[in-house]
């Protein structure tokens, strides 16, 4: 099974300089070769398919890197929920999102689904991890009803330890961890138990993405040993900006990813309010139409467990002026949006935590990294996947203007020419 796509400009996903007038070959759902058009693979072995891309943009697959599944199928009975989440799956797809993370919650359905994911090219890749720990009642636990379910409660290194015994690291993506220091919300993950939880991950080459709330938390991950920082901080003062600075130069020493979720702090501090979704249809996210469905949902203005609004409207604020500050510091950045509650679909939630990163002053190249070689690294699979280059699963958009101009053509569907999964042209 091969495929050329002829004639385009690769952006390879790691901010490297776009290259005009490639042929891109295909074979067995990996990027085969990239070379220039007048070297004339496109009229190599005869009767291959060949995806004209002449004036388009291929760049790879986006991801979303951080969000919850069990958010979309809830609703349903048990036995419907596959189905409907294997179609949200799809729905990502369609929308030029190849690979979707999802961080917990959901133990009797995300192992089944991933498989199912990885073997069929028509819905995007999931990766998982039911492997969560937080403090005794901590984060999610006493938050959000019902999802005490596979998080596990560890007060100890040793309750650490006892866990992990039980957890076959070969089988999750990798390991979640809520190290929650906000007032009232349970205990925190002790620091020596995050230390265990990481020390093993590592040796058994998983990743470990640790969600924080406050700055505090954040330096401590840092320290541990974390991978990746999910969520931006509640600042200690919103008018100081030097304990972001102070962060940012911790995590660009230590090499420490950052998925803020700036997306989610702004549904959460502005869902409610009609100038929200005026904003989103003004920035493409949303139709009309879309926000009246949004609008008429049951669950449309109801406030979320334990984050208030005005508290995630000071966080929304300080992440969307720090953002540059962290990007400038070389803080290697990742796009995940968490929840879309007040969004129309699940992969809009993604676009819209793109078009913040751009709108808070991070280059476009710099946000096209974030959503798709930077969300590889995120889950340690840079090698094989995340990037245009040869011996990466074949997961692309073509495009047919230049996203490194301005991101618009990614968020405005009209602009997207095909989606490849897996070296299969699935939307054209
Ligand atoms: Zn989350």
């Amino acid at each position: 099974m091969t495929l050329i796509i002829s004639d385009v400009t690769v952006i390879d996903g790691t901010g490297g300089v776009p290259r005009a007038g490639m042929d891109v070959l295909i074979a067995d759902g990996r990027f085969a070769d990239i070379r220039p058009s007048s070297t004339g693979i496109s009229s190599t072995p005869a009767g291959e398919p060949v995806l004209d891309g002449h004036g388009g943009y291929l760049l790879p697959g986006l991801w979303e890197s951080h969000t919850h599944l069990r958010d979309y199928g809830a609703s349903l009975p048990e036995p419907e929920r596959f189905a409907h989440l294997k179609d949200v799956l799809a729905g990502y797809l369609a929308e030029g999102i190849t690979s979707v993370c999802d961080l917990g919650g959901m133990p009797e359905l995300s192992p089944r689904l991933r498989d199912a994911s990885k073997a069929d090219a028509a819905v995007a890749s999931l990766f998982t991890s039911e492997a969560v720990f937080t403090g005794i009642d901590g984060w999610p636990v006493t938050g959000l009803l019902g999802h005490r379910s596979g998080v596990m409660e560890v007060g100890s290194a040793d309750d650490a330890r006892r866990y992990l015994q039980g957890l076959s690291l070969d089988e999750v993506d990798y390991i979640k961890c809520m190290f929650d220091g906000k007032p009232g919300g349970g205990q925190r993950l002790p620091r020596a138990a995050l230390e265990v939880i990481i020390a093993a991950a590592h040796e058994a080459g998983k990743k470990v993405l640790v969600h924080i709330a406050t700055g505090m938390d954040m330096r401590e991950a840092v320290h541990a040993g974390a991978d990746c920082i999910e969520h931006s901080p509640i600042p200690q003062d919103p008018g100081d900006l030097s304990e972001a600075d102070e962060l940012a130069g911790l995590m660009a020493d230590a090499g420490t990813l950052h998925c803020p979720t700036v997306a989610t702090w702004e549904q959460l501090a502005y869902g409610a309010y009609p100038d929200y979704l005026d904003q989103l249809i003004t920035d493409g996210i949303l139709t009309q139409d879309g926000a009246k469905e949004i609008t008429a949902s049951p669950t449309y203005g109801q406030p979320f467990p334990k984050h208030p609004a005005q508290e995630c409207r000071v966080r929304f604020e300080y992440a969307m002026r720090t953002l540059p500050l962290f990007h400038e510091a070389n803080v290697k950045l990742v796009a995940g949006s968490d929840i879309a509650r007040v969004m129309p679909t699940p992969a809009r939630a993604l676009l819209r935590e793109m078009q913040l990163f751009a709108k808070a002053g991070v280059p476009s190249s710099a946000v096209i990294a974030s959503a798709t070689s930077r969300a590889a690294e995120k889950v340690g699979k840079q090698a094989t996947t995340g990037t245009v280059a040869v011996g990466s699963v074949a997961d692309a958009v073509l495009l047919d203007s230049d996203p490194v101009a301005d991101l618009s053509p990614l968020i405005d569907q009209r602009h997207v020419r095909a989606v490849v999964s897996s070296g299969h042209v699935v939307h054209h």
